[in-house]
């Protein structure tokens, strides 16, 4: 067996520890004599999997009490929807466009109401953050939308937006559990888990009890209100199990790594062994504005179209896999999400260094 370095985007690299103890509890889970693949979900010792689940991720995030958590199938683009129809209730919103991800929930929600850019970054490629102190915030919008760390750009919100007083609706699919979070600002955040939770299949939600309600738009389905999830602790149906048990390993190792402060410490030294070497690298260079740099994923281009395929190739060569950049933007994106050991890093910079002498 031989493991890489895996900088995927997502799905994305999991806690070795994490897939062991999986491994090792794949045939029998605890003397049930079942995986946890197989085992029904309204069994006792699935109930207390989602029920421990919860409570991790509500002492990690220190979750108040008024808000639910919510596990939902469809990824993250079915927020995009969803969230338009339970929350659109003057059918009017503001979005801040700050890259694919937010561009997409800006474009779907067009489908269900009025949808105002308040801001974007489009106009340089979203390589920064625009100013959000004094936004033209709609007096009727029902919330106002960000994509929080912009997984495809390496951007990151480092303060939320002043939304003057509607409710803030937050995708922190890249960014999840990524470092401290106060929830009370928000009135919903979700994100995807395959990115720095778990395997792909899942979104966690976390929602302000009172905007769960059922004034929905006409016509929503079942499976997509809020409410739905709320009532029936996300078991309304069959939910995705082995993602649930996989989320809450992932977060039991996370409160062995000192939970949210010490994975922003992790995360802060792996960022800043990358972001000092891209600093001061005659060949490489990070393609963002400073300040507003993502922890997790670090877009980076060579200049040249040929020199990034070839370190593309030869990085893979070397055991450093996925550190193509995204189709839409080219170079090369390291993303160095929770699981990423610091070692892959500094063994990244290595390479990279390594390559530098060779091709100047
Ligand atoms: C990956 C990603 C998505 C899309 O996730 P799916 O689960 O594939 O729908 C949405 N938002 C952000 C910020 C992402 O990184």
């Amino acid at each position: 067996m031989s493991r890489v370095y895996n900088f995927s985007a997502g799905p994305a690299v999991l806690p070795e520890e994490v897939l062991k103890e999986a491994q090792a509890e794949m045939l029998d889970y605890r003397g049930t004599g079942m995986s946890v693949m197989e085992m029904s979900h309204r069994s006792k010792a699935f109930d207390e999997i989602i029920d421990q689940t919860e409570a991790d991720l509500r002492k990690l995030m220190q979750i108040p009490d008024n808000y639910k958590v919510l596990f939902m199938q469809g990824g993250a683009s079915l927020q995009f929807a969803m969230i338009p129809m339970n929350f659109m209730k003057n059918k009017t919103a503001d979005y801040i466009v700050t890259g694919q991800w937010a561009k997409k929930a800006y474009q779907e929600a067009q489908k269900y109401g009025k949808v105002n850019k308040i801001a974007s970054s489009e106009d340089k490629t979203f390589s920064y953050i625009p100013d959000c102190s004094d936004l033209p915030v709609s007096e009727d919008a029902d919330y106002v939308y960000i994509c929080e760390n912009n997984t495809i750009y390496g951007t990151k919100f480092k303060e939320l937006p002043d939304t003057k007083g509607k409710i803030l609706i937050s995708d922190v699919s890249s960014c999840f559990l990524s470092e401290p979070v106060d929830v009370t600002k928000y009135g919903m955040l979700y994100g995807g888990v395959q990115k720095n939770i778990g395997p792909a299949g899942m979104v966690i939600a976390v929602i302000r009890e009172d905007l769960i309600t059922d004034d929905v738009l006409p016509g929503t389905p079942t499976m997509m209100q809020y409410k739905t999830y709320a009532d029936n602790r996300s078991m309304y149906n069959t939910p995705n199990c082995y993602c649930i048990y996989m989320c809450g390993k992932v977060f039991q190792w996370i409160m062995r790594m000192g939970g949210l402060e010490g994975m922003k410490a992790h995360n802060e030294k792996k960022a800043a062994i990358l972001y000092d070497f891209l600093d001061q690298s005659r060949l490489f260079k990070g393609t963002v504005v400073k300040e507003d740099r993502s922890l997790m994923n670090v877009p980076f281009v060579t200049g040249d179209k040929d020199l990034d395929a070839k370190f593309v190739a030869e990085s893979k060569a070397a055991g450093f896999e996925n550190l193509k950049g995204h189709r839409t933007v080219g170079g090369m994106r390291a993303s160095i999400y929770n699981a990423m050991p610091l070692e892959g890093v500094e063994k990244l910079v290595d390479f990279m260094k390594k390559f530098e002498e060779e091709n100047l």
